[in-house]
């Protein structure tokens, strides 16, 4: 080691290599203990006499040109401070060496504890090295950051004489590490927020993610360091995966990929290859597009739905017109035939047939049309009441006969219940028009045999079915029949009349009288139509409305006086026509308000037939009107088919019951019956 004798030149030069050699000082702060005098610090003493004699101050030279602080210093004295402290503190070393405190005084209020404590340990107890980064607040107020190292110095007795330590400015690395934390953080944050996963690997096995990528894969982001992502891709997928990355594909991409669960997802995977110190990486955005999938092929589905429920709705109207146009042909073309002269008997009567066969065809396709649009704008009430569901049955049997008769087809019904359990809550009149329809199209598409109709109770629906040996149902078709419009766009259709909608209108009657309908058929052999509805069993309640209770028969007593409130001329002939033989006079009035006068002017009319829709007065207005001095006559009004809630409007302004246009004869007879006969 050196020699105190030695020249400042010498020294000098040792000194730099020294600081060469190891950086400066630190080299000398790198040894865990304190310097002793005695052997290998001869140049501290040496510096510790040269500085504070004054004299020829090598170190203070040496030190002026380093950006490092070095100190030396006793207890209460310092020894010695290089320039570079102006440089940091702002204080001249003057100021220093007046007053040592400076460096303690000057530490950063938040890290002045900590520093201290340690200052304590290193220096007064364990005797070593003190190296520690904090903050000092300059003159001008300013933060610094340094780096401080610092030894004390023992004498032979191993007491400490003196301290020496070397300080270094590190507030641009401090702020340049804070500000690269602080993006790294951001990086990280930014990654890890994202929905999408972030995988780069090599070859597939990861080198870094984002939580985002673990958390799709139902894993701890750990557990996926340096895996093998291939591992996680769907055995029939990974050919796709690693063709994209031998190819380097940049293009977004689909594949089934597995979570931790087992659970398999479609991942879309979009990658980019970079070069990262001459190794070829790879970045991925890995999206779970399992949902997106779904909600595409939903949309595609609805858009197909779309489509064909345009093109069916065209089809149907295509159909719609068809079925319309034809009867109203065979009425029209029949019409004008009866004005020709020398017609015989049989042919008016033959012509007549068709006007009336083809006028029925249309009045059915046009209830069919009615009711589907109520069904449709939500409109149908369900009226439940008691209802005998035997009688129910017995008056569609009674009612289909004479078309089953003419077809010499066999017709027959069943009944299991006994009449009183066979009483149930459902509403008649729907249950009546499915099992119409079912019987209609029964009768319809059989030729030869029979059909067959009834019930089976079970315990808590009733079962009812329509048998036939018709031509029966391919079974592709056999879900779309009850489908609406469907029927129309059924290109080989056994065209027999109707537009198709009698079994959607009969499927939604079911549905809301909370059943559900199914057929079982064959083709060439026949169709069972199957329907249930809730068995809801409380016993019927008795009847309030008196006048439906005594239905009477035959013809009425005496000859009627009827008033005919009605403005269409043709429907007020119609009803002339039809009633006249039950009556001995009929007046006439063409609007509500004429009604009223006439009524009040003639007290012993028995019947108002009032239609409803009417200039002036309308027939609700009437009634009411009629009603404030006449309890007894009977009115009865005329709504157009079709509208709701017509028959409950028409009893609550004070009528005694209703008939729907067009008006048939046994419409009108029942009315006679019903009121007058007895
Ligand atoms: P349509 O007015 O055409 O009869 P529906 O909706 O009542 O309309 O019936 C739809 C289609 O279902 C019919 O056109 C027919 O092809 C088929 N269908 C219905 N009932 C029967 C049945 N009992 N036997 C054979 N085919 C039937």
């Amino acid at each position: 080691m050196g020699d105190i004798n030695k020249s400042k030149e010498e020294f000098i030069k040792e000194l730099q290599e020294l600081r060469l050699k190891y950086d400066s000082l630190s080299a000398l702060m790198n040894a865990e203990k304190g310097f002793h005098l005695s052997n290998q610090n001869e140049y501290f003493i040496k510096e510790d006499i040269l500085v504070t004699e004054e004299i020829n101050n090598p170190f203070g030279k040496l030190f002026e040109n380093i950006d490092e602080v070095f100190w030396i210093r006793t207890d209460d004295k310092m020894i010695y401070v290089s320039p570079a402290f102006e440089k940091i503190w702002g204080y001249s070393s003057q100021a220093l060496y007046e007053n040592p405190k400076i460096f303690t005084d000057s530490i950063h209020p938040e890290d002045k504890l900590f520093v201290l404590n340690i200052f304590e340990t290193k220096y007064f107890q364990e005797k070593t090295l003190f190296d520690y980064e904090y903050r000092v607040i300059k003159e001008d107020k300013k933060i610094r950051w340094i780096n401080a190292k610092s030894l004390p110095v023992f004498d032979n007795n191993g007491k400490v004489i003196k301290r020496v330590g070397i300080i270094k400015d590190i507030t641009e690395i401090k702020l340049t590490e804070e500000a690269l934390s602080k993006s790294e953080e951001r990086n990280r944050l930014l990654t890890d927020v994202t929905i999408e996963g972030i995988l780069i690997h090599k070859n597939a096995v990861s080198i870094d993610l984002n939580q985002s990528l673990a958390r799709i894969f139902g894993y701890e982001k750990e557990e996926l360091l340096n895996k093998d992502f291939m591992e996680l891709i769907h055995e029939d997928d990974k050919f796709i995966v690693r063709e994209n990355i031998d190819n380097e594909i940049t293009q977004p991409y689909q594949i089934r990929a597995i979570k931790k669960s087992g659970e398999i997802f479609f991942a879309e995977i979009e990658s980019k290859n970079f070069n990262y110190k001459d190794e070829k990486w790879r970045v991925s955005a890995i999206r779970d597009v399992t949902d997106r999938r779904k909600a595409e092929q939903e949309l595609i589905r609805a858009k197909t739905r779309a489509e064909e429920s345009d093109r069916l709705k065209s089809a149907f109207l295509a159909n719609l017109s068809h079925e319309i146009r034809t009867p109203m042909n065979g009425i029209l073309g029949f019409a004008e035939l009866l004005k020709e002269l020398n017609l015989t008997g049989d042919e008016q009567e033959k012509y007549i047939e068709v006007i009336l066969k083809s006028g029925n065809r249309m009045l059915n396709i046009i209830n069919d049309i009615v009711d589907i649009s109520k069904i449709d704008s939500g409109i149908v009430d369900v009226k439940i009441e008691d209802v005998d569901i035997n009688k129910q049955l017995e008056y569609v049997y009674t009612f289909f006969k004479p078309v089953a008769e003419e077809k010499e087809i066999e017709l027959s019904f069943k009944t299991v219940l006994q009449n009183k359990k066979a009483v149930i809550k459902t509403d008649k009149e729907k249950l009546i028009a499915i099992l119409s329809n079912l019987v209609k199209n029964a009768v319809k598409y059989t030729d030869k045999g029979s059909i067959d109709f009834g019930y089976a109770a079970k315990e808590n629906f009733i079962e009812f079915f329509v048998k036939d040996t018709g031509i029966g149902i391919p079974k592709d078709r056999q879900k779309a029949i009850f489908e609406r419009f469907v029927q129309a766009d059924i290109l080989d259709r056994m065209a027999k009349q109707g537009a198709g909608l009698g079994l959607s209108i009969t499927k939604s009657y079911v549905g809301m009288l909370g059943g559900e309908i199914r057929v079982e058929s064959e083709e060439g052999k026949g169709s069972v139509f199957y329907f249930t509805i809730p068995y809801n069993t409380n016993q019927p309640k008795e009847k309030i409305n008196g006048k439906h209770l005594s239905l009477k028969k035959g013809i009425p007593a005496k000859k009627l006086k009827l008033l005919i409130v009605e403005d269409d001329e043709t429907s007020d002939l119609l009803i002339n026509i039809k009633l006249a033989k039950y009556c001995g006079e009929i007046l006439h009035t063409n609007n509500g308000k004429n009604a009223v006068n006439i009524c009040q002017s003639n007290p012993d009319i028995d019947l108002v037939m009032m239609d409803i829709k009417m200039p002036v007065m309308d027939g609700y207005e009437a009634t009411r009107q009629i009603r404030k001095f006449n309890r007894d006559v009977i009115i009865i009004a005329q709504t157009a088919h079709g509208l709701t809630g017509d028959k409950e409007k028409a009893i609550e302004a004070g009528c005694n019951d209703h008939i729907s246009k067009p008006i048939k004869n046994g419409n009108l007879t029942e009315i006679i019956n019903k009121f007058f006969t007895g």
